[in-house]
């Protein structure tokens, strides 16, 4: 008796370590299991690995079913400065790709902005322009300014500004400081490096003296006012010049072409010319300083009528303006939009901007400096 209670006595612990180890052991195994089947299903419902750990180790995981996909969770969930506090507001925040996307958001709600507030203000910034905002006091005209898709978050300032000074409308202020219009001509100016038809060139855009558009052609002599001048431009633009004058010319005008590229010196001559000739106010309104005159671009071409010298009092100057569209040409420089383009009135300029863009221009009634702030000048 002894003998057997001595070895069920000993056989006890063993059973018990055996039967703990193998329960511990089965746990482990199914706490993994488990563990990875709610990984793969915040997987499956858009989070990624570094926020599933987070949702699975704070107790999120119910949370999250409801908000499938949720980028701006997934990053708060993946950030050092993720707040507990601001959760709920995080699931309503519209995302951005933004490095310091939940460290703004949490300074901005501080601030007091609401969540509708903080997509707003994250649709206008990039990384860098939204941090620097998160930093200052709550704005006062925020939803006067930014409805507008082009308006910019780090011209807030220069906006209230220009308007105090000019009475403009929200959106033509926006407009017009995008354009850099606040600064003064030639003075602060954007560098440009841009080949395509969408160049802008103005009093606050310079080519610079390296600039040489890719691709120039010469126009033949029979489409040329002066035929003993030469003239060149982008292949594209003159291609699509050339089929306007055809087109014009089956319909009994005679459009012609008075000139079209011009290098950095041939503007710096024309422009020494003219001054030499007219003086400092007539350049300033109609002789662009070298490097900040479209013909540099090649896109743009000074036209004439081969039946008259005065292109404004011609026919073809009357086809042209309700046709060029057609041909990717814009009417340049407007009498209603001198304030805009820096340049006054010009009958003969037309710049090709490729169909699309000349369309909506034309339709829309703007100048290609306002096209450029509206349509280009967006944050995405
Ligand atoms: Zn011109």
């Amino acid at each position: 008796m002894t003998k057997l209670k001595k070895k069920v006595k000993l056989k006890m612990p063993a059973k018990i370590i055996l039967g703990l180890f193998v329960t511990l052991f089965a746990s482990v195994i199914l706490f993994f299991i488990g563990y990875m089947y709610l990984e793969s299903n915040l997987k499956k419902l858009g989070y990624s690995e570094k926020a599933s750990e987070f949702i699975l180790s704070n107790f999120k995981y119910q949370y999250v079913q409801d908000y499938p996909s949720n980028k701006t969770l997934n990053a708060a969930f993946e950030s050092q400065y993720y707040d507990e506090n601001n959760l709920e507001h995080y699931s309503k925040i519209v995302y951005k790709n933004h490095s310091h996307l939940i460290k703004n958001i949490n300074s901005l709600l501080k601030v007091g902005y609401t969540d509708r507030e903080i997509s707003m203000i994250l649709n206008h910034g990039d990384d860098k322009s939204v941090s620097d905002f998160s930093k200052r006091e709550r704005i006062k005209y925020l939803e006067e300014f930014y409805t507008y898709s082009f308006a910019r978050l780090e011209n807030y300032d220069r906006y209230i500004h220009y308007m105090n000074e000019y009475g403009d409308d929200e959106e033509t202020t926006i407009i017009k400081v995008n354009l850099n219009l606040d600064k003064e001509d030639y003075a602060d100016y954007v560098e440009v490096n841009d080949y395509s038809n969408m160049v802008l060139a103005n009093k606050h855009y310079y080519l610079g003296e390296a600039y040489v558009p890719k691709n120039l052609i010469k126009v033949s002599s029979e489409y040329l006012k002066n035929s003993k001048n030469e003239v060149e431009g982008v292949n594209e633009a003159v291609g699509n010049a050339i089929t306007m004058i055809k087109a014009a010319k089956a319909e009994g005008y005679d459009l012609r072409i008075n000139s079209g590229y011009r290098s950095f010196s041939d503007q710096e001559e024309v422009y020494h010319t003219y001054l030499d000739l007219y003086g400092e106010n007539y350049v300033l309104n109609y002789v662009s300083r070298a490097g900040f005159s479209e013909h540099q671009t090649g896109y743009a071409f000074d036209f004439a009528s081969g039946n008259s010298d005065v292109f404004a009092e011609s026919e073809e100057y009357k086809w042209m303006i309700k046709n060029s569209y057609k041909y990717g040409f814009i009417y340049r420089f407007l009498k209603s939009k001198e304030e805009i383009t820096g340049v006054k009135h010009e009958a003969w300029h037309f710049r090709y901007v490729g169909k699309k863009a000349a369309k909506i221009i034309d339709e829309e009634e703007l100048c290609f400096e306002e096209y450029y702030a509206k349509y280009l000048g967006r944050i995405d």
